[in-house]
């Protein structure tokens, strides 16, 4: 069974024993949790949609191990083709779900460690690919999620892995043994951690020679013994407890993430994939960061969503006609269109490493999530400007529905005689659930901090630009020449 459909996931997501918590109580059926199950129905679209022979090529590939089609979120990619699917597969999904689809990072990780292990090997004589690879043919075979762990919590900023005075500020390993490893810490941020079948542990800074006991990676099952998680609260979460959908905005989609703690946890050898080879931590976390930042192409297709719901608003308000409007709907268009090119770009200028693997060109991803942290704000602050304050002040759906004031509030809020108050009120939501609601957590907050924060891509532009080759050509047609030194 190579491809599961959206049943078949969420009825395997049952099967788990995750140990999970929110408002301080475990959770019991997670999958069902109103809080929560918004976000499994926006992975399950991935299983879906592969079942779709309208999107079989962007949502489907062929496995270089078995040669059987498996989704493309489990896939390695093998050329540029592939990468600039990958971005359309991130677009097309943000573009229908309007949140973050959480299964980007586990296709990310598998890609980076596909060429890392490889790396290590040719270093040092280890095994670490073949071990690597039998585990992703297990993965593809059973078309699992995997949640793609990097971000420690980091304690003290200024310090490394082994001077932070607690230990577990990034996972690392408490006791080395015949047939594994324990291991203790935590991740922090993890998107979609709860309807994931796996996680996988990469580490999230380089490393020096004394941190090498924190230079590890590893694959464990998300409900293997020792693993907590603690839901991360969104703002307007507890709006999807409530009665009727239309407050929360999205009444479909969403996405979550969660802190999860490993207490130690056994991982036995044939799922470490890094061990110590501190040389390596830097390598890991920079190609998987380089992939992620082109997997940021999501956020053209939640802009595409928050777009449509600003041309509608307009519409809704009456005021679509307006000049000012419509310039400030191509300016959305152009910021949207502008993050898409980056991700197009980084994965068609993408190169083959020497594991086989294809990797973004780490330049133009880093260009292109540097856009990231911006744009959306830009787009969400046009949305707010395009919807107006009412956006933000109207009274809840049950005083919609309201026998006593429910005549009000459809009288002195109709605008567009032709459309519905309800209507108007819906698309308004929509817009507050994207720019400050539940799905601003992806769209805006995390388009500055997920894949690295800002300064992070400005350090790897600074270093991958070839700045003496422009001087060079610079001083060349100026006439300038110089003594050398
Ligand atoms: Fe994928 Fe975007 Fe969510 Fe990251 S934020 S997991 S890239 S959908
Ligand atoms: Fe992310």
């Amino acid at each position: 069974m190579p491809m599961m459909t959206g049943q078949q996931y969420e009825d395997s997501l049952r099967k788990l024993n995750l140990k999970v918590y929110m408002f301080g109580e475990r959770v019991e059926n997670v999958v069902d949790n109103p809080i929560i199950r918004p976000s499994m129905e926006a992975v399950k679209l991935t299983y879906d949609l592969a079942q779709d022979p309208q999107y079989e090529d962007l949502m489907t590939a062929t496995s270089h191990l078995s040669g059987e089609k498996i989704n493309r979120f489990t896939h390695i990619h093998q050329s540029t083709d592939d990468l600039v699917k990958k971005t359309k597969m991130g677009r097309l999904l943000g573009s229908l779900t309007g949140c973050c689809f959480q299964r980007c990072v586990g296709m990310d990780a598998v890609n980076a460690l596909s060429i890392v292990t490889y790396d290590i090997d040719q270093k040092f004589g280890t095994e670490y690919n073949k071990r690597f690879l039998t585990y992703l043919q297990y993965v593809q075979e059973n078309d699992f999620t995997c949640d793609g762990a990097m971000t420690d919590p980091k304690g003290d900023r200024s310090l490394p892995p082994s001077k932070q005075p607690d230990p577990d500020a990034f996972m690392h390993v408490v006791e080395e043994r015949d047939d594994g490893i324990v291991v203790s810490g935590a991740k922090a941020h993890q998107t979609g951690a709860v309807n994931s079948h796996e996680i996988i542990i990469m580490p999230t800074i380089s490393m020096r020679e004394e941190d090498k006991d924190w230079a590890i990676s590893f694959a464990l099952p998300a409900d293997a013994e020792g693993i907590t998680y603690i839901m991360g609260r969104q703002s307007c979460d507890t709006r999807k407890l409530e009665e009727g959908t239309m407050d929360r905005g999205n009444g479909i989609y969403g996405g979550h993430e969660s802190l999860v703690v490993f207490d130690n946890v056994f991982v036995p050898w044939d799922r470490v994939f890094m061990f110590k080879e501190w040389e390596f931590a830097g390598r890991l976390v920079e190609h998987f960061a380089s992939y992620h930042r082109q997997s940021y192409a999501c956020k053209a297709g939640v802009g595409d969503v928050l777009i449509g719901a600003a041309q509608t608003a307009a519409q809704y308000n009456g005021v679509a006609k307006a000049s000012h409007v419509k310039d400030k709907l191509i300016e959305m268009n152009h910021l949207n269109e502008t993050l898409f090119c980056g991700s197009v770009a980084c994965a068609a200028q993408g190169g083959k490493e020497p594991s086989g693997t294809y990797l973004v060109d780490t330049l133009l991803a880093n260009v292109c999530k540097q856009n990231v942290t911006r744009f959306p704000y830009e787009i969400a602050r046009l949305a707010q400007d395009i919807a107006g304050g009412l956006m933000v002040t109207m009274p809840s759906e049950a005083d919609l529905r309201s026998p006593e004031v429910g005549k009000w509030v459809n009288k002195y809020f109709k605008a567009n005689p032709e459309v519905s108050t309800e209507n108007r009120m819906r698309i308004l939501r929509l817009i507050e659930n994207l720019t400050l609601g539940t799905a601003a957590v992806g769209y805006l907050t995390e388009s500055m901090h997920g894949a690295g924060s800002p300064q992070a891509q400005r350090i790897m532009i600074a270093r991958q630009v070839n700045m003496a080759q422009k001087q060079k050509v610079a001083k060349k047609l100026a006439g300038i020449e110089e003594e050398q030194a």
